[in-house]
């Protein structure tokens, strides 16, 4: 992989003569233009290899032979890069692929949404508080969550802190993932802080006997394989600000062909999909794995397009559909989608997100997602599938390590009065350690029936 300025490629820009949905209106050009110099000009966050890798991984999924685990923050902030909280969500994707691999028997393929999942599209372009109105926060990538005039102007040297962000955290990480802490003989540390007595800490203490059962029976027979002593775990985020994206796509020494180096695995959201715009020029352009987020107004014919765009040449595990209906729409609009996309002889990876579907503001005014609608609609997700007889791929979740009050229900039950206590997200609810092992644990289930 080389690295140097001259291996940009105009086809990292072919999106600039295109709209862009939800790109900041930055106040000054020259600025903007200077940063993105700089940001073509810093080294790669992640190798093509890893993104061919990741690709390989993924196209277990679309074939029905793994499963996808991807979550994390709905958005990262600058001033949450740090040891305990990237460790706390690590170790908690490490548990629920524990709980997945071990009790449903699929090997699972772990991504998280962490090292650049920094930038926010949003359904309003303002926000009004006490008769104050204000420029919406579009992620720390942008602007800042403050409420300020001043904080919510968008400033361009926030994508350099991004940058930089998403390399410290991907240094830990990576630290993490092979320096020893993922060894599956650490199945039991990472629960240790964990409260025991709640129900899923106990179910998962319950598992991580097995497993070490499991792994002393084959050491006694003599086999003490490597993979059990780091875990491959790769990178995603929303692809949202293109200017990023462009200035950290380089080409690949190797194959001549471009990647975006800022994550293994980007995705498409649900707003910046249209077929005619930027986000599907740029990710066309590219070779890493891709998802899109499709939501309970695409048509048939739209996921066709966006297949014939992004997947031209059918490589499985290069293009994941990412499906958000909702708990009440997933069972009565997924179905027609699946079969159209299966019939076309598309090999795209099927994945659920629960979560975006499933918004709503409480009394309090807190944002807010119910346990049991996230986990219906995993539910009807896999209704679909099986009565289609395809492959429900996976999962893709927000979630943090920490114990906090956002989403409500679960086995140790958050009710709506509690959302005050922790409410810590800068943008969306995200399931706590807890909530997320017990849907891991149902999910296992679900697999398995
Ligand atoms: C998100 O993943 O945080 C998000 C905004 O999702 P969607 O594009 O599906 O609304
Ligand atoms: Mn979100």
């Amino acid at each position: 992989m080389t690295v140097n300025a001259d291996t940009h490629d105009a086809g990292a820009n072919t999106w600039r003569s295109l709209p862009a949905a939800q790109q900041p209106e930055y106040p000054d050009a020259e600025a903007l233009r200077d940063v993105i110099a700089d940001l073509e000009s810093y080294p790669p966050l992640v190798f093509a290899g890893e993104c061919d890798q990741l690709r390989d991984r993924l196209g277990a999924v679309a074939r029905g032979e793994a499963f996808l685990l991807q979550g994390g923050d709905c958005a990262e902030a600058f001033d949450q890069v740090s040891a305990d909280q990237i460790r706390n969500k690590l170790k908690t994707l490490l548990q629920m692929g524990a709980v997945l691999t071990y009790a449903a028997a699929v090997p699972v393929v772990k991504v998280g949404r962490i090292a650049g999942q920094y930038s926010k599209p949003r359904s309003k372009s303002t926000e009004t508080r006490n008769g104050v109105t204000l420029p919406t926060y579009r992620g720390d990538s942008v602007n800042g969550f403050e409420f300020t005039e001043a904080a919510r102007i968008p400033d361009p040297e926030r994508l350099k802190q991004m940058y930089h962000a998403s390399s410290s955290t991907l240094n830990l990480v990576r630290a993490f993932t092979t320096g020893g802490y993922a060894d599956l003989r650490q199945v039991h540390a990472w629960n240790q802080d964990f409260v025991k007595s709640s129900p899923s800490g106990q179910r998962y203490e319950a598992l991580a006997r097995e497993i070490d059962n499991a792994l002393n029976f084959m050491k006694a027979c003599g086999a003490d394989p490597a993979e059990f002593r780091t875990v491959e775990f790769f990178a995603s985020h929303e692809a949202l600000l293109l200017d990023y994206e462009s200035a950290l796509t380089r080409t690949d020494s190797r194959t001549g062909k471009l990647y975006d180096v800022s994550g293994h695995m980007v995705w498409i959201g649900e707003r910046t999909r249209q077929l005619d715009g930027a986000h599907v020029e740029f990710a066309s352009r590219i070779s890493n794995p891709v998802g899109v987020k499709l939501g309970p107004t695409t048509k048939p014919e739209d996921a066709l397009a966006l297949i014939e765009r992004l997947d031209p040449e059918r490589t499985p595990g290069r293009l994941t559909f990412v499906a958000r209906f909702g708990a009440g729409k997933v069972r009565d609009l997924l179905p027609e989608l699946v079969e159209k996309v299966t019939a076309s002889g598309a090999r795209v990876a099927w994945v659920c997100d629960p979560m975006h579907g499933n918004t709503f503001e409480a009394a309090s005014g807190h944002k807010t997602r119910r346990f049991d609608d996230v986990l219906d609609e995993v539910k009807g997700f896999f209704e679909v599938h099986k009565a289609l007889g395809t492959h429900p791929g996976g999962i893709h979740v927000e979630l943090t390590g920490d114990d906090v009050t956002e989403c409500v229900g679960g086995g140790d039950e958050i009710f709506v009065d509690d959302l005050h206590q922790r409410y810590e997200t800068a943008c969306d609810p995200r399931l706590n350690r807890s909530q997320s092992l017990d849907l891991a644990f149902l999910v296992a289930e679900m697999y398995r029936g």
